[in-house]
């Protein structure tokens, strides 16, 4: 008997594994395909390929603003699929996690079907591979959420976009969260006409309101046509063209068609095959694993990581729960999972990004100030042509801890993550304030946004650090 198997090979089951065998676990992972999982094969590495050859697109129609004159870019869709299959194998060779792996003799188990439960300790795979252990770690991650209406077969995720053999000339993106934003401003850059439907108020909705706010109004002007509100899905159908989805609203009936539908309205997890109910394993009320802190599901020898579990779903918190994951089954420990600085960013155009608190948030719970700098006042923005975009902070104001922040523009996740490490580190707005940023970069706003939050606090900002943005 082994001491732990991990179920799924995506970053969360990688890390478990890599955890428990360096604590000297006997440790195997089974994966249903790839190793690497939807983060390597189907998420983000391949989709920011795809988001790289958007902001080419538009680099590329912008020379003419320096100068440099050349004709409109025509996209190879399939060279585009040959770059983004030779970027996934490029990461997968370059990625030491698998050598780390054999060098602690974690037996892997690829391209093994889907697992099962057949008893609390035994796990059975399609592929007739049998294996029992002490500890089970459950990371198979998520599955796009299926709609049950008529029709829906003939819509595609994310994923169709590996398949396709050229750019759709229209597409509707139904659901207006970080995939589906993504996914249309992907489409719209490579010339697809297309259409976001949001069955909310807002796009975005778990992003600041002015993020919100300002990446819609960008979608629309780049010719994204985003429709909030729009009711509700009755079905879809095949049209000569394409495929028609008809919506409801007040009782009124109404439609729109393209040549793809693409259906991007939430993320369940990947446990449908897993046997779990056999096994004393609950999920809550959305469907995910039911963890506490020390990511122990209802059984106790069973734990889970990831996006199985429902919680933050991206790879760098999939990473520290593996790892706790590992470390509480291994030891019997206790350690907590969960960290309160998460930066969350995407890839759109234009881009946005946040870390801590929405505004709405941290007004429900501090007295806080607010400082806002606009992208069009700031001097590498400004060079560069990328003047859309602000960074919003966000301040305690008893005591001048950031709360906070938020980006909408070019390199908006890359600013992002130095706030993270303001914010992990806990330092004080008016202390970020007098940190000399190089000058002239994107992530220099940050020193401006935090000198302007410093003043409202009637903080000293002594040190002339930033000066160089506001002088020049
Ligand atoms: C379009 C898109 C873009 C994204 N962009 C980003 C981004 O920019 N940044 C970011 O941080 N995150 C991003 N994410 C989220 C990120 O990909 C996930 O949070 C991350 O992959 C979760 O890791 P995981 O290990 O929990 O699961 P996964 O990566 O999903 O891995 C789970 C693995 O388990 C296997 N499996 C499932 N069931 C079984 C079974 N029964 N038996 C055997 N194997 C099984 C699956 O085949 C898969 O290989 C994106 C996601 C999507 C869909």
């Amino acid at each position: 008997m082994l001491d732990v198997i991990v179920i799924g090979a995506g970053p969360a089951g990688v890390f478990a594994a890599l955890r428990a065998a360096d604590l000297g676990a006997k440790t195997a992972i089974i994966t249903r395909d790839e190793f690497g999982g939807m983060a390597a094969n189907d998420g983000p590495v391949p989709v920011r390929t795809l988001a790289q050859a958007a902001r080419l697109i538009r680099e590329a129609r912008q020379l003419d603003m320096y100068g440099i004159a050349v004709s409109e870019p025509v996209l190879d869709y399939p060279r585009l699929l040959a770059r983004v299959r030779t970027v996934v194998n490029d990461v997968r060779m370059h990625s030491a996690l698998r050598a780390q792996i054999d060098s602690l003799q974690v037996a892997v188990h690829e391209h093994a079907g889907t697992a099962r439960f057949v008893d609390s300790h035994t796990i059975e795979t399609e592929s007739g591979l049998q294996l029992q252990a002490e500890k089970i770690i459950i990371c198979t991650g998520g599955v796009s959420r299926r709609l049950s209406v008529p029709g829906f077969e003939l819509t595609a995720t994310h994923s169709n976009a590996w398949s396709l053999t050229s750019v759709p000339s229209s597409m509707l993106v139904i659901g207006g969260g970080a995939t589906g934003a993504q996914v249309a401003s992907i489409f719209n850059a490579f010339g697809s006409k297309v259409e976001l439907f949001e069955a909310g108020p807002r796009i975005l909705a778990t992003e600041d309101e002015d993020v919100s706010a300002v990446v819609a109004d960008a979608f629309l002007e780049s010719g994204i046509l985003v429709r909030k509100n729009f009711g509700k899905i009755e079905s879809f159908e095949k049209t000569s063209s394409g495929v028609r989805m008809i919506f409801s609203k007040d009782d009124v009936l109404n439609s729109a068609e393209a040549a793809l539908v693409v259906v991007a309205v939430g993320w369940t997890a990947d446990t449908a095959r897993l046997n779990l109910s056999t096994v004393g394993v609950e999920l809550d009320h959305r469907g995910f694993v039911r963890v506490n802190t020390y990511l122990q599901t209802s059984a106790p020898h069973i734990f889970a990581a990831g996006d199985v579990t429902g919680r933050m779903m991206l790879v760098p918190q999939a990473i520290q729960d593996g790892f706790v994951a590992a470390t509480n089954a291994v030891r019997d420990a206790k350690m907590m999972s969960g960290s309160q600085v998460n930066p969350i960013g995407s890839f759109t155009d234009p881009e946005y990004a946040q870390v801590g608190l929405t505004e709405t948030k941290a007004r429900e719970a501090h007295d806080v100030v607010t400082a806002f700098v606009g992208f069009d006042s700031t001097t590498r923005t400004i060079i560069d042509g990328r003047t859309t975009g602000f960074c919003k902070l966000i301040v305690d104001r008893a005591t001048s801890k950031i709360l906070g922040c938020h980006v909408v523009g070019e390199r908006a996740v890359e600013i992002t993550q130095v706030a993270a490490i303001a914010i992990a580190a806990g330092i004080r707005v008016d202390d970020l304030a007098r940190v000399p940023l190089s000058f002239p970069t994107y992530t220099a706003i940050l020193g401006r946004v935090a000198a302007s939050a410093a003043r409202q606090l009637n903080l000293e900002v002594n040190w002339q650090a930033n000066r160089a943005e506001d002088e020049t």
